[in-house]
């Protein structure tokens, strides 16, 4: 171990103390698992995680000069790529105008009228600063709403890390193999109930919502089977529930604005994240506005943030949802096909097994014989060590995945087809050692 003074002392650029594991190794001294969200620490890859030092559209570079074509790109936060000047123009002179005021701003409105144009049946939404605030607020006015409090999950889907939600949700949860969290009582979880995906659930007049992502994102890539969500509507409709779509990944990322357009099927309430916020903190939720008003202050139903609708994070989300246009959507979608093929190719042609499940932009990687329908599935194809291998063998070749199985891949319009072909060349080799079960 380096004496902290040390290491403090030695932490200028170039220095050779400066390290991904010197870092890691300072990090875990002073944060839990040397991290601030669990699946960066690596537990299911094993390793020491890279500290990024830099980044710019589809590259992101680390402490010690090592370049990888991204394919996190902040779990889809972003979709323009790193660094897009635009967005960094935005963020420096919304900044320069001060970061934040405790009062409304008129980005603020003009975030909220970008969301409730693109998407029909929104009328109005609440800014949150994050996609978990975003699907625990819809809950909080869903069960205001129908006077009732039961809801109803899905195994896998995850819709952040608020206590009623977290049980059986996918990614980090799953990631550690964990059912829920410590730390939850049972009385925060009882009236959530945990079902299977793709299948419709029989629903009581209890139930005050169900909450679903309409394509499932954090158990791997999990799309919606013909009818599921037409069933869950008429399942809603026929005991008075409302349908809330977490599309804090799926909004504004399949296409100008939410899925329910794509896939047929209308909720009654919607939550969003990530890409609205261009790679800054932001969540929102909304629906009609006879629901929506039942928000404080015209309402009783209690939902605050000290920093929602920041003026930084509203002119970065601003100029992203200005940039995308239907053409954005094709170039995703190809990019995203155009992996996904040839990364199935050259599993084949080494003889491994595994699914690419491809979803407009959205991709996963699945170590099966099967096409995964559910949790049960993602979790069989999460069994064993190909994921780990498969990771390892890409970031040696510079291509940095997500270091769970449960997770996604994520090209943004900065991906171009020089990144697609040296991914799907480290993919060929990758599958190889995987094949040989070289780690
Ligand atoms: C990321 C995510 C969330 C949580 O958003 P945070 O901003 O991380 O709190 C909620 N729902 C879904 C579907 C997500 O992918």
């Amino acid at each position: 171990m380096i004496p902290v003074s040390d290491v403090q002392v030695a932490a200028g650029a170039g220095d050779r103390w400066r390290t991904n594991a010197t870092l890691f190794e300072r990090a875990q001294r002073v944060m839990p698992g040397g991290v601030s969200s669990p699946v960066r620490a690596f537990s299911s890859v094993g390793g020491t995680p890279y500290f990024v030092e830099s980044a710019k559209g589809s590259r992101i570079r680390d402490v010690e000069g090592n370049e990888y074509i991204d394919y996190v790109q902040s779990y889809g936060a972003l979709v323009l790529g790193h660094a897009h000047p635009a967005v960094v123009e935005a963020v420096a002179s919304a900044a320069a105008a001060g970061t934040t005021y405790g009062a409304p701003t008129e980005r603020e409105v003009l975030l909220a009228e970008a969301i409730c144009d693109r998407v029909p049946g929104c009328e109005q939404v609440r800014l949150t600063s994050s996609g978990t605030e975003a699907a625990m607020s819809a809950i909080r006015l869903a069960r205001a709403s129908t006077g009732r409090s039961r809801l109803v999950k899905f195994a896998g889907c995850y819709h952040g890390h608020s206590d009623a939600l977290l049980a059986a949700s996918g990614s980090g949860a799953a990631t550690l193999g964990l059912p829920g969290s410590m730390g939850v009582t049972e009385g925060a979880v009882g009236d959530t109930l945990v079902v299977a995906y793709n299948r419709v659930p029989n629903l009581t007049e209890e139930v005050a919502c169900v909450i679903v992502e309409p394509v499932a994102a954090n158990m791997g890539l999990v799309s919606p089977e013909p009818g599921f969500l037409a069933g869950l509507r008429a399942a809603c409709d026929e005991v008075g529930a409302l349908l809330v779509f977490d599309e804090v990944i799926t909004g504004f990322r399949l296409g100008q604005g939410s899925c329910a357009s794509l896939i047929g099927t209308q909720p009654d309430l919607w939550c969003f994240g990530k890409v609205i916020g261009g790679g800054l903190p932001i969540g929102a939720f909304g629906g009609p506005r006879e629901i929506m008003r039942m928000i404080a202050p015209t309402g009783g139903v209690y939902q605050a943030g000290t920093l929602s609708g920041n003026p930084v994070a509203t002119a970065a989300g601003l100029t992203v949802l200005s940039t995308l246009d239907e053409t954005s959507y094709a170039q995703l979608s190809q990019t995203a096909a155009l992996l996904a093929r040839g990364i199935l190719d050259v599993a084949q042609a080494a003889g491994v097994k595994v699914q690419v499940p491809v979803f407009g932009s959205l991709l996963g990687i699945a170590f099966t014989d099967r096409p995964v329908r559910d949790f049960e599935g993602a979790r069989r194809a999460a069994e064993g060590s190909a994921y780990t291998r498969f990771f390892h063998a890409m970031l040696r070749r510079g291509v940095a995945l997500a270091p769970s199985p449960f997770e996604v891949l994520f090209p943004s319009l900065a991906h171009g087809a020089e990144d697609i072909g040296r991914t799907i060349d480290a993919a060929r080799e990758a599958f190889a050692e995987v094949r040989e079960g070289v780690s």
